[in-house]
């Protein structure tokens, strides 16, 4: 698949309906400009790549939406540098924004066959992770934290410990929890024992899964 104009013109399209939606960290909305979000796709729904909608990818798993993909990463407050934890790296997509801000991103999936293919995919686009791990992700990723940042793209019937934890003091995880629907939680670690937490609206995701293997 190839990356063409007519994309460009689709994706600043994009852009723009985002910020419509109250988006207004530029950095955020210059990179859904710049990634060819079609290539993180089936070819066949290609032209559904630049709708403001999640769609399916492989193993019953979807790419989210564009503008919830922007709304967690705005609320990180990422700056160039910053080490960041993703829980469900999926199609990849969210990924390739982390990376864009200049974030420094640990990426965790638990599906083998989405894992092996954003594997090999991200690295072709230039997206090149710190570490993309095939793993559980509520258990977060001890042997490299403390982060300043953890997004989760699934939704959690709770918020997993180990990802409280796994917070530098003045860190924040963004995570959607609930069953059904998810209200999408902000906690900032503001001690060693305090969070401040935030509710922010209701958002819909595949399942956060528990391994059972
Ligand atoms: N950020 C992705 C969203 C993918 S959907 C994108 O924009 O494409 C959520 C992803 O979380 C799926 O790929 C799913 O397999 C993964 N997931 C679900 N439970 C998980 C768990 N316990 N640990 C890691 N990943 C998980």
């Amino acid at each position: 698949m190839k990356d063409t104009y007519r994309h460009q013109g689709m994706r600043n399209k994009l852009a723009e309906i985002v910020e419509a939606k109250g988006i207004s960290d530029q950095r955020i909305l210059r990179a859904i400009k710049k990634i060819p979000r079609h290539l993180f796709m089936d070819s066949s729904f290609e032209d559904h790549a630049y709708q403001d909608k999640a769609f399916p990818i492989a193993a019953s798993q979807t790419i989210s939406q564009p503008y919830t993909v922007a709304f967690q990463t705005e609320l990180l407050e990422i700056k160039k540098g910053d080490k960041i934890l993703e829980i469900g790296t999926g199609s990849g997509y969210q990924t390739a924004i982390l990376l864009e801000l200049g974030a420094v991103v640990y990426t965790i999936e638990r599906q083998k066959e989405l894992f092996k293919k954003t594997n090999l995919f991200l690295p072709k686009l230039g997206y090149k992770p710190k570490k993309m791990i095939f793993g559980d992700g509520y258990k977060g990723l001890k042997a490299e934290a403390p982060f300043d940042g953890i997004i989760v793209t699934a939704g959690a019937p709770f918020v997993p410990k180990p990802l409280m934890a796994q917070l530098k003091v003045g860190g924040k995880l963004v995570i959607p929890v609930g069953n059904e629907i998810q209200t999408m939680t902000l906690f900032t670690r503001k001690s060693n024992k305090e969070f401040e937490k935030k509710e922010l609206g209701e958002f819909r995701f595949v399942p956060l899964l528990e391994d059972r293997n």
